[in-house]
């Protein structure tokens, strides 16, 4: 039996022992401002819990992958691609994304954006759109408004 674990927020999306790295390697895919942490991997739970935090005007990577992220939005305000849907969200909303759908986060210039993303501990790495999969995104104007990369 391991020991039980309390951590106590100490400010709006930190908490202590928990460290802030930042989201991805620079230069591994394309992102603006954003940090990770790991809240919760107990290898019993067999899924991780995290929290994502996009600075103003910063955004994720746009991506897709097999495995499933459900999301639920702590703090700040923003908007997200999900599939070929582009969605104001706020704090507690949630989002589901399935495998295989292109998404992407974005914080308003205004605010950051903090989410909660729980997904499986043995998951698949994400996939860059290719340049073709990129002009497809594009022809939808809203969409294409919508993503960084
Ligand atoms: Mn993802």
């Amino acid at each position: 039996m391991s020991e039980p674990v309390w951590r106590r927020c100490e400010a709006p999306g930190r908490w202590q022992m928990v460290h802030v790295h930042q989201y991805k390697a620079e230069g591994s895919a394309p992102f603006r401002d954003v940090t990770r942490q790991l809240l919760f991997a107990h290898p019993e739970l067999a899924c991780e819990w995290r929290y994502f935090e996009i600075g103003p005007g910063g955004h994720t990577t746009l991506e897709r992958h097999d495995h499933r992220h459900a999301v639920m939005i702590l703090r700040g305000a923003g908007a997200c691609l999900v599939g070929r849907e582009v969605r104001a969200v706020r704090s507690h909303d949630l989002v589901e994304v399935p495998a295989w759908t292109w998404h992407q986060f974005r914080a308003t210039e205004a605010s950051p954006l903090g989410f909660l993303c729980l997904v499986n501990a043995d998951r698949d790495r994400p996939c860059l759109p290719s340049e073709v999969e990129l002009t497809e995104l594009r022809r939808d104007p809203k969409v294409a408004a919508f993503i960084r990369c």
